[in-house]
């Protein structure tokens, strides 16, 4: 190898490397104004209400989380579930760790595990608040990662919602799905989205059909993610954006998750800046819609904690 070569490949790695450290610094993510149309119908009974659940959070620096997040920010990510009650029927809005939690960690990829602390798992929670698994009508996984669906795996037998694509998606047994096919007999209860827009998602899927419960598909972060409204009788609404961003900076920024982290979870980025132009512009709209990034442990404060909302 001459000098020259050696120079150029020298030349070449300091600009591959340069280039990637700049995927992880700040910038602001240009998002267009969009039209989310008008505030959609909700007709929610008087006995609805959500709490949340926190199983435990596994720790992220910032950087990590969010283009220009600090690398000595530690964010410790929540994995939570949300229970909404409705008299139509008991919905667990994601199910966070589940007690087996440590053999799930294994089944995915090593880049993936983060340290992680275990909180009392959904099940045992929603036993403690006087709820058994005969009073789940459903889970709605905002999608199918490890960290959403792990806690299936003590709900043997309650029904889970999921769309027929993002059913597909997970039969292919893709990256990231390792976890819910490594449960046997999982009860799925498939969906279309057969309603119409949505706050500028193109469909909808209205879970009770008086509009407290709508799922609009978001097939970014991955095929099968969905956002969820849930829209209280006081008039409050809530985004469940799953992991369209990890944390409330990726919506107020608004920023990009850094550009490694997106490839290596294989994410359609026109996709999540679509849908995260909507979520942006529905909740500056409309000042009743709060969005909640599945992780940040923050956004869920605003949400009663289970089983002190019931007394
Ligand atoms: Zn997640």
């Amino acid at each position: 190898m001459t000098l020259r070569v050696v120079a150029a490949l020298a030349a070449a790695m300091v600009v591959a490397i340069t280039g990637l450290m700049l995927t992880f610094t700040a910038a602001k993510l240009e998002v267009a104004p969009v039209d989310v149309g008008a505030l959609p119908v909700a007709s929610p009974p008087a006995e609805m209400s959500i709490s949340e659940l926190a199983t435990g959070t596994y720790e992220t620096p910032a950087i990590l989380a969010y283009r220009g997040g600090s690398w000595n920010d530690t964010r410790h990510f929540a994995s939570t579930a949300v229970l909404v009650r409705h008299p139509r029927g008991n919905l667990l809005l994601d199910t966070g760790f589940a007690k087996n939690i440590d053999e799930h960690l294994k089944l995915i990829a090593w880049i993936q595990r983060s340290p992680h602390r275990k909180g009392v798992p959904a099940v045992d929670q929603l036993a403690s608040g006087g709820i058994q698994l005969r009073d789940l009508a459903a889970v709605v996984p905002t999608h199918a990662h490890w960290d959403h669906v792990s806690g299936l795996d003590d709900l043997g037998g309650v029904p889970v919602l999921e769309s027929a694509s993002g059913r597909r998606w997970i039969e292919t047994k893709a990256a990231g799905t390792e976890v819910i096919n490594s449960f046997r007999g999982v009860n799925y209860k498939q969906y279309n989205f057969e309603g119409g827009r949505y706050l500028g998602f193109p469909r909808s899927h209205d879970v009770w059909g008086d509009g407290s419960v709508v799922i609009v598909p978001a097939p970014g972060h991955t095929p099968d993610s969905v956002v969820i409204f849930a829209n209280l009788p006081s008039g409050t609404r809530y985004a469940f954006v799953g992991d369209l961003v990890w944390q409330t900076e990726g919506l107020e920024i608004p920023a990009e998750k850094p550009w490694p982290l997106r490839r290596l979870i294989g994410e359609d980025d026109d996709e999540v800046r679509k849908d995260i132009a909507l979520i942006r512009f529905a909740s500056k709209r409309y000042s009743q819609i709060h969005a909640i990034p599945a992780h940040d442990a923050s956004a869920f404060r605003a949400i009663p904690v289970f089983p002190a909302s019931a007394r």
